[in-house]
């Protein structure tokens, strides 16, 4: 009997793919900029082993214990792990161990966390610097008027490797609405590309979810982070 989720799940991810390729030419960009990231963040064991059996690369976790516990039953699988979630200084030593890419650096105090773990393990880790783009209190991320200063401050640990910024629109009914929140990352990123920063690529620019994902990569995405329009609603 054929598996319906499994074809959900296929489905759903194809038609994101389509839907990132028609964006991009739409505004003259080359598909193979734009990096899919797959959020499963409250999504089963199995429906992500499904979604890499599809063809999915790389997953998005927003809590490091629910990661863990699914990285580690996964792990035979080998996708590549982004933590996309809040992180706090004392989970920095499990994010090193687990995580390709932590999107979401946002103080100079959890860089040094990071960095002094990634020294212990012998790594160089990725990051992004978050951007507190949507300016409500409740959001994480630096102050957009920081982001400079950050970057310049990240460049300077050794076992860091800064890789751009990532930001959060508030929500909006109309994603349309969104697009001046992605400007300004857009607009961030390249006022710290500007600085020549040594040691920095600042290649990517992480932005769009299910419901902007269009119009991100028409303000310069690099990396679409995808959950409900992949894996269905938490
Ligand atoms: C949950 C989440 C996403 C995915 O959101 P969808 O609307 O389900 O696509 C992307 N980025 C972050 C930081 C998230 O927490």
């Amino acid at each position: 009997m054929a598996d319906k989720k499994n074809d959900e799940i296929k489905e759903n991810f194809n038609s994101v793919k389509k839907q990132i390729a028609e964006a991009a030419q739409r505004c003259g960009r080359n598909p193979d900029e734009i990096t899919l990231v797959a959020v499963s963040k409250k999504k089963s064991v199995d429906a992500i082993v499904k979604a890499i059996d599809v063809g999915v690369e790389i997953l998005g976790e927003n809590y490091i214990q629910e990661a863990v516990n699914k990285i580690e039953v996964i792990h035979t699988k080998s996708p590549s792990w982004h933590f996309i979630g809040h992180l706090q200084s004392n989970k920095a030593k499990v994010a090193v161990k687990y995580f390709d890419l932590i999107h979401t650096v946002d103080s100079l105090k959890l860089a040094k966390e990071i960095n002094r773990h990634a020294e212990k393990a012998g790594k160089i880790q990725d990051i992004l610097i978050q951007i507190n783009i949507s300016q409500e209190e409740t959001k994480s991320g630096a102050a957009a008027e920081e982001g400079v200063k950050l970057a310049e401050a990240v460049s300077r640990l050794k076992f860091l490797s800064l890789k751009g910024v990532m930001g959060m629109p508030p929500f909006f009914d109309d994603p349309e609405r969104a697009r001046p929140y992605l400007r300004r990352l857009a607009n961030i990123r390249e006022a710290i590309k500007r600085e020549n920063i040594e040691k920095i690529s600042m290649e990517h620019l992480s932005m769009g979810m299910s419901d902007d994902f269009r119009i991100a990569i028409e303000e310069g995405s690099t990396m679409v982070r995808i959950g409900t329009a992949i894996f269905g609603s938490r």
